[in-house]
């Protein structure tokens, strides 16, 4: 399958489907798209740029600092507040979830720790549980993301980025993991793959 075929195919899994059935954005005022920070995008998974090589006005991708594997650059996708949602990236799809593989490369879908400082699904995800569909979906698409070395590669190196947020969290909001329920601390769903 080329890369082309499996975005489209991850993107159609999670096309119909949202953290909840109801409109989140209402929570925060779509608070994940609005940033004062002019160049704040969402990392694009490894090939994902061939669902942009006709780039909207409204996307910019660009290197950035990250990189994954042997020192492979990541790209960044950065957008204007003109966007098309059915064309959002991957990153943007399954936010505020995230792959998340482990020292033992065992990989589950948790949810992110850096959607914390933004999302009140992931600050309270006992108050706003995730609708099941979308949790779903996300396991499905990973299932078939995860058959790529390369994107397998790209999490291993987001899961150290993740580490670090988890890190942080922990010292500067102390209260953080005490608030989540024990249930939402782990895995949402730990598949091995
Ligand atoms: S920040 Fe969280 S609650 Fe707000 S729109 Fe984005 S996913 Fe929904």
């Amino acid at each position: 399958m080329t890369k082309r075929e499996l975005y489209e195919k991850v993107y159609d899994i999670l096309d119909k489907v949202t953290p909840l059935k109801s409109d989140c954005g209402e929570l925060c005022d779509k608070a994940c798209c609005k940033s004062p920070d002019e160049d704040a995008g969402m990392y694009l998974f490894p090939g994902e740029e061939v669902m942009y090589s006709d780039a909207p006005s409204w996307l910019k991708i660009e290197l950035s600092d990250f990189t994954y594997g042997n020192n492979k650059p990541v790209l960044i996708a950065i957008c204007s507040d003109k966007r098309q949602r059915e064309l959002r990236p991957l990153a943007c799809r399954i936010f505020p979830l995230t792959p998340y593989m482990n020292h033992n490369r065992a990989m589950s879908i948790i949810m992110d720790p850096r959607a914390v400082p933004m999302c009140p699904l992931a600050r309270q995800p006992v108050s706003y549980p995730l609708d099941e569909d979308f949790v779903d979906a996300v396991s499905k698409a990973f299932r078939l993301l995860a058959k790529d070395k390369e994107i397998l590669s790209f999490i291993s190196a987001v899961s150290g980025l993740i580490d670090e947020q988890e890190r942080l969290l922990n010292l500067f909001a102390p209260g953080y993991n005490k608030n989540r329920g024990k249930k939402q601390r782990g895995a949402i769903r730990r598949k091995r793959y």
